[in-house]
């Protein structure tokens, strides 16, 4: 049994939890917000993430025609910029960084956006 449960609906699993590390810019304010999730839900806030996955060593998304546009609705930002990065470790020994814009009026997508809430 992991010692904490998963942060969607607190649920109880025998696996190891992810933990999630966010950060919002939106001018010159900052929002730190961190979760952790069961591998299920994780893989399924993932899905929605993988074309803004950053890899380490270049700095490149995984998808670059993805860059500049926003995390949610994945229309260009042009204005009312913010930027989210995201880390998780889904393994010890793994760390996967996510770096997208997003419009200041846009929450965080899906299940991010119940967890990460824009204040
Ligand atoms: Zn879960
Ligand atoms: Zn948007």
């Amino acid at each position: 049994m992991a010692v904490l449960p998963c942060q969607v609906g607190f649920h109880q699993h025998r696996l190891r939890n992810v933990n999630v590390y966010a950060s919002w810019y939106v001018g010159s304010m900052t929002q730190r917000h961190s979760a952790r999730f069961c591998p299920g839900h994780w893989s399924e806030i993932e899905s929605g993430l993988s074309q803004f996955e950053v890899d380490t060593d270049s700095g490149a998304l995984s998808d670059p025609t993805c860059e500049g546009l926003c995390l949610t609705c994945l229309k260009p930002v042009t204005e009312g910029i913010g930027q989210v990065f995201l880390t998780s470790y889904p393994t010890k020994d793994q760390r996967k960084d996510y770096w997208a814009r997003i419009h200041t009026g846009c929450n965080l997508p899906g299940l991010l956006g119940s967890y990460f809430p824009h204040q």
